[in-house]
């Protein structure tokens, strides 16, 4: 223990606190505002589908407690408390290469950090998915998924960590340079494999068949030069009642993907509006903009990794009696989340701004009233709540609040007609 264990567990407690008091918040302010739809969703949202979001948003979060808790407990369990060092040991015992040993060691850890989370996912998608009516996943499915989610990290994530720990073993000084280059040539090539390799081992993709749909999302793509490989229809009806749209792959692999259960719920009208909401993120450069700040995010990452290699206090102050590079690299994984929570806020409002730039660029394209209409649909199906807490919603979502969206798609009709 030195002055840098205080830190940490100063850290470490203050973003549990901080985030169970918004998820505290959060729960206090859905509550107060359960019992009347707000007045700008009256005759469109019901009082039954009002409360029911209510209640299955408090069902999460009342889960995210609980992941909270269980992540900060297996944080100071690992670190401060001796596993590492155990694993160290073992890894080292049974195999004799550098390299290897280290793979092993942070390959152990993230499998087992999965395994021990396991119980509150199946309890979420059996008991509380299941109660609200939005789960379709069976017993045998989610083994399955869990099967294939193990193989795939080890089929992936086991070549690169050995590229990653190689590199930090063998380029010199600057390793973390190359080690930056590495990060992002393999995040590029899986944002070429994600869509066309692996998620078609999870789901099922078929081109769209509605040739009336079809037409339109075409024509739609003719008038703002967007070039897609295709536009799909994903079986997520498989596993979950939720519906959603995105955007997926990069430069001429790029395609469309609705979920069925999007496609069923909504009109081509609906659709084309929501459609061309996504078509405003790639239009006002966003996923460009993401890109390169999570480039320059990682590579100060790893010129912060190359310093606190070298920092005996690093290690010492989380309880660690090594020193070699897979610790290194596993430590900064590990630790680097509970300073980069109070971060947090920041990137939120960037989202939020550009989902608001989305809609108004597709209020160019489209009628906001049909995307007003669309949203209204989703948070009804997805019972996503209408009354979040400002704090909370500050903090945590991508998305502005229900509220504050549909005011300022209101906004752009009359500044249209
Ligand atoms: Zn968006």
């Amino acid at each position: 223990m030195n002055e840098f264990s205080y830190i940490f567990l100063f850290f470490l407690v203050t973003s549990l606190l901080l985030k169970l008091w918004l998820n505290k918040r959060q729960m206090i302010h859905i509550m107060s505002h359960r019992d009347k739809v707000p007045d700008d969703f009256k005759g469109k949202i019901d009082l039954e589908a009002h409360q029911k979001a209510a209640d299955y948003t408090i069902a999460k979060t009342k889960i995210a407690n609980l992941n909270s808790i269980l992540g900060s407990a297996l944080l100071v369990v690992l670190t401060l408390g001796g596993i590492i060092n155990v694993l160290v040991d073992v890894s080292q015992a049974y195999i004799n290469n550098d390299i290897w040993s280290g793979v092993a060691l942070i390959m152990c850890i993230f499998i087992a950090s999965h395994l021990i989370e396991l119980p509150i996912a199946i309890y979420q998608t059996f008991n509380v998915e299941q109660a609200f009516g939005f789960n379709r996943t069976t017993a045998g499915q989610f083994i399955k998924d869990q099967f294939l989610q193990i193989a795939l990290m080890l089929t992936i994530g086991l070549p690169v960590l050995y590229a990653l720990l190689w590199v930090m073993a063998r380029m010199g000084d600057y390793w973390w340079v190359y080690a930056w280059l590495l990060t992002i040539s393999f995040t590029f090539f899986m944002t070429w494999l994600v869509p066309t390799f692996i998620a078609p081992l999870f789901n099922k993709f078929t081109p769209l068949e509605d040739e009336a749909l079809k037409t339109r999302i075409t024509l739609l793509f003719e008038r703002c030069g967007f070039n897609s490989k295709g536009i799909y229809v994903m079986d997520g009806s498989r596993r979950s009642g939720h519906g959603n749209a995105y955007f997926t792959g990069i430069g001429n692999n790029k395609r469309i993907v609705f979920f069925d259960t999007l496609i069923e719920s909504l009109n081509t009208d609906e659709i084309e509006a929501v459609l061309a909401h996504e078509l405003g993120h790639f239009k006002c450069k966003h996923i460009t903009k993401q890109m390169f700040v999570s480039t320059g995010v990682t590579f100060f990452g790893f010129a912060l990794l190359g310093w606190l290699k070298q920092q005996n206090w690093f290690f010492d102050g989380l309880g660690i009696l090594q020193i070699n590079d897979a610790i290194a690299l596993l430590l900064f994984i590990l630790v680097t989340p509970i300073f980069t929570t109070f971060l947090q806020p920041i990137s939120s409002y960037f989202q939020r701004k550009f989902e608001f730039e989305a809609d108004a660029f597709a209020s160019t394209l489209a009628k906001p009233e049909h995307l007003i209409q669309a949203l209204l649909k989703l948070y009804r199906e997805n019972a996503s709540t209408l009354t979040p807490d400002p704090l909370y919603s500050s903090f945590h979502h991508s998305h502005p609040p229900a509220g504050v969206r549909i005011k300022h798609l209101k906004s752009l009709i009359h500044s249209v007609s």
